[in-house]
């Protein structure tokens, strides 16, 4: 059996011109659009890179962008008065501090201080107790769970009733996932467990698992004789195992590999994420998601 394969290249497409057709629609009934400020402190080459993508991407649905960049040594209280600057702003809806922020700033204090209804990141205190409650108290699900979610519904999985084993429990991935697949609701409705590295026997979860979502950042982690015939298997690992000429740039580039062993397990699985081109490309397209919703709450659409 070869499982189908869950593209997140070809899901991210679908999604964003969804976003972009609703996007044009609110804009012709009520003269506005989404507004997305990311700030962006010092030079790292990969904030950098992450950032410019959000930009993009923004830019492509027709979103207001502005990306705010502020010198390494900004004070902890001047980046705070720019969270609160924007806040305020009217225009913008979703705040996004990219990170990670210099040693001599708290990063908690400033995630903290942006205001709950424009925190598209989700990570906001408020945000992960709203997520907790479920139902129609959530109103920015974290991204890369969100986009996990997204893949599993889109892809006709049956999650109700379904044994969903989440293979790691931090606050971005394996926590909210394991929440939001346990809720009451479409998409979700199922059994959870989650396990970690203090779980005694890993291999007998991963067993039971129709929905096996793995996000340990350990490559290969997770063997094909674990893997339930015709599970969906949701690889969220990204692991640089090694580099390579790409063919197409001629550039150094990193040979990424998954938590799951991929070639093998897609003979078993029914339905399984690649590495990379999967799970990737889903979380700044639910940031997109996410900003056009928090406009809608505004609006009173939702
Ligand atoms: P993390 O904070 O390091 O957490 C990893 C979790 O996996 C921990 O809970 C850890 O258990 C568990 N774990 C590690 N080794 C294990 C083992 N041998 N057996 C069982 N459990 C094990 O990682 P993260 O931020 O959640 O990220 C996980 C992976 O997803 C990384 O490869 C990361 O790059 C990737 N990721 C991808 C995206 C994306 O594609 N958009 C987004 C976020 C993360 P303990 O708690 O017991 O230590």
């Amino acid at each position: 059996m070869t499982a189908k394969l869950i593209k997140g290249t070809e899901i991210r497409e679908d999604i964003l011109e969804e976003v972009k057709a609703e996007v044009a629609q609110i804009k012709e009934k009520h003269g506005v659009v989404p507004g997305l400020v990311t700030i962006l402190v010092g030079e790292n080459p990969a904030s950098i890179s992450y950032v410019t993508l959000k930009i993009k991407t923004a830019n492509r649905l027709g979103f207001k962008e502005i990306q705010d960049t502020q010198s390494e040594d900004i004070s902890e209280a001047d980046l705070l008065a720019l969270v609160d600057k924007y806040n305020k702003d009217e225009a913008i809806n979703g705040i996004l501090v990219q990170l990670p922020l210099p040693k001599h700033i708290d990063e908690k204090k400033v995630l903290n201080a942006i205001d709950p209804d424009k925190d598209v990141d989700g990570f906001h205190p408020v945000n992960v107790g709203r997520l907790m409650i479920g139902g129609k108290e959530v109103k920015f699900p974290p991204c890369t769970p969100a986009g996990i979610q997204e893949m599993i519904v889109r892809t006709g999985v049956e999650t109700s009733g379904a044994e969903c084993v989440v293979v790691g429990r931090s606050n971005i991935v394996g926590k909210p996932i394991a929440n939001m697949m346990l809720q009451k609701g479409d998409g979700a409705n199922a059994t959870v467990t989650v396990v970690h590295t203090r779980t005694k026997d890993l291999e007998a979860h991963c067993k039971r698992a129709d929905i096996l979502v793995v996000a340990a950042g350990v490559p290969g982690l997770v063997k094909p004789q674990w893997i339930k015939p015709g599970a969906c298997v949701i690889d969220v690992g990204v692991n640089r195992v090694g580099e390579k000429i790409s063919e197409k740039t001629g550039k150094k580039i990193a040979i990424l590999k998954g938590d799951v062993d991929f070639d093998e397990a897609k003979e078993i699985a029914g339905s399984i994420t690649p590495v990379p081109g999967g799970v990737g490309p889903m979380t700044v397209t639910m940031l997109m998601v996410n900003t056009l919703k928090s406009l809608k709450f505004k609006l009173g659409l939702m």
